[in-house]
Parts: structure tokens; C-alpha cells; sequence
């Protein structure tokens, strides 16, 4: 959540910093704000997304080459132009941008307010940028020992970036909790919440580890903790990460971009650990835990919100083929409500920006408990994968829709080989099974193909029912994550009402909610269960609901009785959950299209949830 940017050299600051914010907006769009160091120092910033601060600053000549910029998405104070990062300190020694929550704001800003410190915006960010001015003025330190002095006192997360007025020749960083990468160029450095703004400049990078602080000049780069004890500096690392992968090409939107992706991303995360001649499925990142993994007893997945909804798709598959039992998890329960974690427990954690804070959370209990925990991770080099013992990248590429789509298949398809290789190596899988599943798996991304030619079919379904103010999704087994999932696109960017729903619960309540205007969404392929869930649609249908139905190519029975049926090819039970939820992605898009809706940057949302 916020994006954050930042700049050192002898270019001008203002491009990279605008264009930078313009990547990260996907973090946060309630007001945007910049600042660059020169003779006035001022600060613009706006209510609104980065283009109202374009506009805001157009016509005015900034220049300067040091410089830092934020996207917020607001947790201490309303979205406007107060509140908008940067925060000046009163005496205008520091200049600050903050991606975070400090917990103990409160009584730091009344100790603050007795020492005569007034406020002007509700943050809590003003009050960090304060608190470091007064720690420079009392101690009469350096710039840098401020900072860190001020960090101690504070309780919270943050990845932050400060000007100082009276050190004009650095920028000064920290983070705890929230990320902060460090472009490294020549003559320059970037700062950046994620890689994207920076990829344009240099793919030289460093993450900046938790806990860790830099003082960057335009030559020099000076790492070390925050609480100046010995520590071993983060290393430069090359990134490979392609400039039109952050383009929307020819969508009009990420979103929609992103779904056609699939494909593609699937594709590649299990490109090179499938190998048809050898008959294997390799995990690079799980080889050295491997036995553990193979003698494990149970699994507990941990997960926030679509990456919670793979994970109970990944219980389902682990428990079929690998017969280990698993338990799923979301992220803030686990970590507040004291659960029993055994020292041979396997914890996995998924997200997709490897930075989710509850998840992070859960790590580090898990791994006080002496479990072996692992996670799945789509964003190369971010927290989770550095806290883990062990994982796999999904390598979906960056996902910059704020609804979650390429990132929940890639999640998916990394289950799915989890599931097959333990079952393989727990010796539960035939050979012709395990090959059988394979094959179909990698077939999986003609089968999107097909389905997305469906399109335009969906297109006009959204037409009819995008004024619906509720809408239930219904499934069964390995269709019951994807009901869930279904509903919860559909809430988030079109801001209707939506329930997923076991099937067989609809009659546990959710059934009194039927009537003509409610759409029922069934997804229904012809497994075990079909039988039960064809009734479960005449249920609805004789209570006068609207029944839309994802099922098999040529299924007769449920065409006979739904409104409209969406079609998806036959594959494997198991790699349904990869082919149903492509026509519910696309119903979402497009109703919230049609309605008017922000779809890459829903309102009250943002895409990385780096706050509890
Ligand atoms: N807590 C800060 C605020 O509300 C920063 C939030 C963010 O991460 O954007 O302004």
C-alpha cells in the first residue's frame, strides 16, 4: 500500500519521480504528492490519483535532481490535500514520505504537542517527520543519527524516504516492514516501493533488507542498520524484468490485460519444472526441504484474501494426491488468535506481492513455533520470499490490476504441482495418473485460449445483469474456491453485492435470498457432484432466480434449465478450478465496466496490503 519514490543524480528529478508514482499507482490513489530539493523546497500534492498532481503542477518550472513523490492509500486521516504525503517537519528541516502505520502516533504526537509541535494533517506520518525534527534540534546530531533515533521510538511499519534541508547532498531511507528497493545507477540512485518505477533506468537493484537504512549520495551508497549494530548489507542484484510487461499494450485496461495474460503466465510458471521425457515435476526452491516436506504430517496454508481463495484450492488438491491433511488459513486470524503450530508443521504462505503484512506476520510466528515454512510468491526478491525457508515463484509477471487475476491461476498451477510431486514422492500416485495429469496440465493454456474467445458471450451477459444490486455464486468441491473467488471480483471492482457459497449450503440460507433480480452463478462442471448441483439449480430455478452456469462444452441438462450457460472445455477435475474462474473474471470486468467503474483502481482498495 502508497507507492514511493525517490531520486539522487544530475538528472532532472521531476520526470523520473512522476513517471515512477505513475507505475505505483496500483498501491494507493487517494492523493499524490512531490517534492524536489531546490532553492524553495515546496511540496505539491493533491487529493486525487497522480495525473490530478500532474495537472496540479503543470506550467510550474521544478527543477532540481534530488527529489521524492508518494501515492497514498490512506490509513491515519481522511484522503485530501493535507494529508497527502510529503509531510514537512514545522521548522522545515526534513521533508518525508511514508509507506505504513506508526502504531504509537498518538503519544508521540501529544509528547510532541507539549514541546510546542502544532499539526496540521491527521497523520501519523507527520508525526514521524516531526518527531525526527525534534530529535535533530534537541541532540544536535546529524541528519542520519536523528533518523535513526526517531526510528527507535517508534513502534509500527514503514518504508520511508526523507530530504534534509541542512544535508542538501542525500537522500535517507529506512524501512520495517514496508518495502523499499534502491535502483543503483551510474552517478545515481532510485528508490522505489517495488522495482517498476525503477526497471526504465537500471536493472541493477537492491532490496533493502527489514530493519535497514540508507544514506544514498550521488556517488556513494552507505547501508547499515537501523539500530547501527553490525550487520551484513544487502547485495546488488540484476533484475529481470521486461519494460512492456508494465504496459498495458492494447487493453484499455490491466485488468482485462491481465486475464488474456493467463495463458502466458500459467505457461511460464510451470515452464522448466515440468519435464515430459523425465517424467518429473521439479520445485528448485523446495529441493533442500524436500524431506520434511515428504514426511510431513500436516499442512497449514496461509493466505489474504484471493491468494486465501488458491490456498483452498491447493487444500483440496494436497489432500486428494498427497494425502497429507491441510488447513487454510487468512493471514490476520492466524496470527492473533493463538493457533496450535507444531514444530513439524508445514506453513505455507501465499501472496502475491510477497509483502502482505499479516502474512509476514504469520511467518514469523510460524518459525518461532519450529515449523518448516515456506511460501508461493509472485513479486521476485520481496519479503516473503526472503523470510521463508524455502518456496516457488509464480512467475505471473508483474500484476498491476488491483483485482487479482493472472497472479490467482499462476497460485493455482504451483499448487497443482505441489500436490502432484508429493503425491508422486509419498508413492499415492500411479505413473500413468501422475503423466496423465501433467500432460492435461500443460494443455491448460490452449484451453484458456478457447475459453477466452468466449468474450464478447460474457460481454453481453454483463449487459443484462450489471444493474443487479446482489448476485450469489454457487459450487461444489474443487468449484466451491472458485464460487468464492468469483463473488469476490465481482464486489471489488464493481461494487455489487456478492456471496460464494457451497452449493449445498444455499439451503442453510442464502436460499431466502432468492427472487426474480437475484443471478445465481453455478459453476458446474460435470464432476462427482453434477448430479446434486443440477438439483441445486432447479432449486433456484423454482424460486424464480436467474441462473447463469459455467459448465461443460456440450452439457445438455443444465442448458435446458439455465438462463444463459458458459461453456469451458473438460480437463482433469482437479485443474478445473484453472478453466472455471476465467468466464467469472471476465463477467466481473465487464459489469464493472458497464458500470462505470475504475476496474484497475477500485475505490477503497490497494494492491499490495503492506498495513494490518
Ligand atoms: N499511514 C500513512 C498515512 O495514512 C501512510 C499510508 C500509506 O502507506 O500510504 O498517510
Amino acid at each position: 500500500m502508497c507507492g514511493i519514490v525517490g531520486y539522487i543524480g544530475n538528472k532532472p528529478a521531476y520526470p523520473i519521480l512522476i513517471n515512477g508514482l505513475k507505475r505505483l499507482e496500483y498501491r494507493g490513489y487517494d492523493s499524490a504528492g512531490i517534492s524536489i530539493l531546490n532553492a524553495e523546497s515546496k511540496i505539491y500534492k493533491c487529493r486525487g490519483k497522480v495525473n490530478d498532481l500532474e495537472t496540479h503542477i503543470n506550467g510550474r518550472n521544478i527543477t532540481g535532481n534530488i527529489g521524492i513523490g508518494h501515492t497514498r492509500w490512506a490509513t491515519h486521516g481522511v484522503p485530501n490535500d493535507v494529508n497527502a504525503h510529503p509531510h514537512k517537519s514545522q521548522n522545515g528541516h526534513f521533508t518525508l514520505i511514508h509507506n505504513g502505520i506508526i502504531e504509537n502516533y498518538s503519544e508521540l504526537r501529544t509528547e510532541l504537542m507539549d514541546r510546542g509541535y502544532e499539526f496540521k494533517s491527521e497523520t501519523d506520518t507527520e508525526v514521524l517527520v516531526n518527531l525526527i525534527e525534534h530529535l535533530y534540534i534537541k541532540t544536535k546530531t546529524s541528519a542520519e543519527n536523528a533518523v535513526r533515533l526517531a526510528l527507535q521510538r517508534v513502534i509500527g511499519a514503514y518504508g520511508l524516504v526523507i530530504i534534509a534541508k541542512d544535508e542538501p547532498d542525500k537522500l535517507i531511507a529506512a524501512r520495517k516492514g514496508s518495502p523499499l528497493v534502491i535502483g543503483v545507477g551510474n552517478g545515481e540512485y532510485f528508490l522505489a516501493s517495488d522495482a517498476t518505477p525503477i526497471i526504465e533506468y537500471t536493472n541493477k537493484v537492491i532490496y533493502l533488507k527489514d530493519g535497514e537504512m540508507a544514506v544514498l549520495k550521488r556517488d556513494n551508497l552507505d547501508l547499515s542498520s537501523i539500530d547501527n549494530h553490525k550487520h551484513t548489507p544487502s547485495k546488488v542484484q540484476t533484475i529481470d524484468l521486461d519494460i512492456g510487461e508494465i504496459d498495458k499494450g492494447e487493453f484499455e485496461h490491466f485488468m482485462l490485460k491481465e486475464i488474456f495474460e493467463q495463458p502466458k503466465s500459467i505457461r511460464d510458471t510451470f515452464r522448466g519444472r515440468i519435464s515430459m521425457e523425465k517424467h518429473i515435476i521439479s520445485l528448485g526452491g523446495l529441493f533442500e526441504v524436500m524431506p520434511r516436506l515428504v514426511d510431513a504430517k500436516r499442512i497449514i496454508i496461509v493466505g489474504c484474501g484471493t491468494s486465501w481463495h488458491a490456498g483452498l484450492v491447493g487444500e483440496y488438491l494436497l489432500e486428494e494426491f498427497a494425502r497429507i491433511p491441510v488447513e487454510v488459513e487468512y493471514g490476520s486470524e492466524f496470527r492473533y488468535r493463538n493457533p496450535v503450530i507444531l514444530g513439524d508443521d508445514i506453513v505455507i504462505v501465499i501472496s502475491q506481492s510477497g509483502e502482505t503484512a499479516d502474512s509476514l506476520a504469520a511467518i514469523k510466528m510460524a518459525k518461532e513455533a519450529g515449523a518448516l515454512v515456506l511460501g508461493i510468491c509472485n513479486v521476485v526478491g520481496s519479503s516473503i520470499p526472503r523470510e521463508t525457508m524455502g518456496g516457488v515463484y509464480t512467475h505471473a509477471g508483474p500484476e498491476i490490476g488491483v483485482a487479482s487475476t493472472k497472479a490467482f491461476t499462476a497460485q493455482v498451477t504451483v499448487l497443482t504441482m505441489l500436490a502432484m510431486w508429493l503425491g508422486k514422492k509419498r508413492r499415492l500416485l500411479k505413473e500413468e495418473t501422475y503423466l496423465k495429469f501433467i500432460t492435461e496440465l500443460q494443455e491448460i493454456p490452449d484451453r484458456i485460449e478457447d475459453i477466452l474467445k468466449n468474450n464478447d458471450q460474457l460481454k453481453e451477459i454483463a449487459a443484462k445483469y450489471k444493474d443487479a444490486n446482489n448476485f450469489l455464486y454457487l459450487g461444489r468441491g474443487y468449484s466451491f474456491p472458485v464460487a468464492l473467488e468469483g463473488a469476490l471480483k465481482l464486489k471489488e471492482i464493481s461494487y455489487i453485492h456478492a456471496e460464494g457459497y457451497p452449493a449445498a449450503e444455499m439451503k442453510h440460507g442464502p436460499i431466502a435470498l432468492i427472487d426474480k433480480k437475484m443471478p445465481v452463478v453455478f459453476i458446474a462442471p460435470k464432476d462427482d457432484s453434477y448430479d446434486k448441483i443440477v438439483s441445486n439449480i432447479q432449486e433456484v430455478k423454482s424460486r424464480g432466480g436467474i441462473v447463469i452456469a459455467v459448465v461443460n462444452e456440450g452439457d445438455k441438462t443444465i442448458k435446458g434449465m439455465a438462463d444463459h450457460v458458459i461453456e469451458v472445455p473438460e480437463t482433469n477435475l482437479a485443474l478445473m478450478p484453472l478453466l472455471t474462474v476465467i468466464p467469472l473474471q471476465l463477467l466481473s470486468y465487464h459489469i464493472a465496466i458497464m458500470r462505470g467503474c475504475n476496474v484497475d483502481q477500485p475505490r477503497n482498495l490497494a494492491k499490495s496490503v503492506t498495513v494490518e
